[in-house]
């Protein structure tokens, strides 16, 4: 183990006799087996190789190694996009008549997850708030076999204790799983405070220049061993190209989250103060209801902002129609700056009162800020704001 940078970026799984300095990519659906003996034998799984790739692939293997240094963890899969991860995390390790404690604040298609397909298949959840933390215990059932939670969450910023998460989860005897997409494991190790299982859409700030889907799911041996047989039999494997990708996005990782987050709290502090906004929410900002812990958990407050903009709906819109350098899109973590405005798009499912109790009012705007100079970002939204009036 070397530092986290190092890791990333000489970690290597993969190695063919051509002395590439650069990871090759391996387009290749199946490996060939040196004799009938080591076919039987790896299929067996008593010698470990490359088979097909629905199973593993070197760029897969690749990706993987890399994020488990940075995770601290011992095994992983890598999945075709994020929520083939979400879904993998539960559908693996739950059956029928279990029942999920998971945090309210969730990723849109999360709770579609949560709330719509696992129902149809006997398994339940309930939400616990997070400003309602201590009494999380009542919501215990003797079926719960899993805490699910996300940190900071999507959008509303919120952040939950990941040492009382996972003292919870052991006391309880719980899978504690955590989204760790939004802080990636440059800013905050979920493994390190007890998390079974950490899971990711790589899409985001992993790939970081918004070119690729896709998703981890990363654990202990033990509980990976059922991940990965659940992944090779139902088959949501990342495509080889994808994994490649992000492979080398990994590399970057260290140096663009230290520019992400560094632009995001000048951007924060700049318009904390501007009379058009109710409120700028960011972890590190001193204003955020929960600095202190999000300061104890994470190296640095991320790359993302939520802007609530006076006026509502109609403000939020016209602003979005002002701005003129800024994307107007649903990813995040690119190296481009991002608005979105989740009550219209990526939380519209939700219902109003849905959406009131995980604190996304109709004029939240949410801001991946991006590589571009902070300056440029920041000109920007003051003109879209002045202009928007
Ligand atoms: C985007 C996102 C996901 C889903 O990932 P995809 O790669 O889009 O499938 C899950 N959780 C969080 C927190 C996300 O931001």
């Amino acid at each position: 183990m070397s530092h986290f940078e190092t890791d990333a970026i000489r970690i290597a799984a993969s190695k063919s006799n051509q002395r590439e300095h650069s990871a090759p990519l391996y387009l290749s659906s199946s490996f060939t087996f040196d004799s009938a003996e080591e076919a039987r034998a790896m299929f067996a799984e008593e010698i470990e190789g490359n088979i097909y790739s629905r199973y593993a692939n070197p760029n897969s293997t690749d990706l993987i190694q890399k994020v488990c240094a940075a995770e601290g963890t011992e095994d992983g899969i890598a999945t075709a996009s994020g929520m083939a991860a979400m879904f993998g995390s539960m559908a693996a390790l739950l059956q029928q008549g279990d029942h999920i404690l998971a945090s309210r604040s969730l990723f849109g298609s999360t709770h579609q997850l949560l709330t719509r397909v696992f129902p149809k298949w006997g398994i339940s959840s309930t939400y616990g708030d997070i400003s309602d933390i201590k009494n999380w215990e009542k919501l215990i059932q003797p079926n719960t076999k899993m805490l699910f939670i996300e940190t900071p969450s999507n959008p509303g910023l919120e952040i939950i204790d990941l040492e009382w998460a996972g003292k919870f989860a052991a006391t309880h005897k719980l899978i504690l799983v955590v989204d760790n997409c939004f802080a990636t494991p440059y800013l905050q190790q979920p493994a390190k405070w007890g998390a079974h299982i950490v899971t990711h859409s790589a899409t985001k700030f992993i790939d970081g220049q918004g070119r690729v889907l896709g998703g981890l799911i990363l654990g202990n041996k033990e509980l990976i061993q059922d991940v990965q047989f659940f992944a090779r039999h139902t088959g949501p494997s990342i495509s080889p190209f994808n994994a490649w990708i992000l492979a080398k996005s990994m590399e970057t990782l260290a140096v663009r989250m230290d520019r992400h987050c560094e632009s995001a709290l000048r951007i924060a502090e700049y318009f904390e103060s501007n009379s058009e906004l109710e409120n700028v929410k960011y972890p590190f900002l001193k204003s955020h209801p929960q600095y202190e812990l999000a300061k104890k958990q994470m190296k640095l407050g991320g790359g993302i902002i939520t802007l609530s903009l006076k006026g509502g709906i109609s403000r939020a819109q016209r602003f979005i129609d002002q701005l003129q350098m800024i994307s107007v899109t649903a990813n995040l973590g690119d190296s481009r700056s991002i608005i979105t405005h989740p009550a219209s798009t990526t939380h519209s499912k939700l219902s109003e009162e849905e959406r009131a109790k995980v604190g996304i009012s109709d004029g939240l705007i949410r801001l991946s800020v991006g590589l571009e100079h902070h300056e440029d970002i920041t000109k920007d939204i003051e003109r879209a704001l002045e202009k928007s009036k």
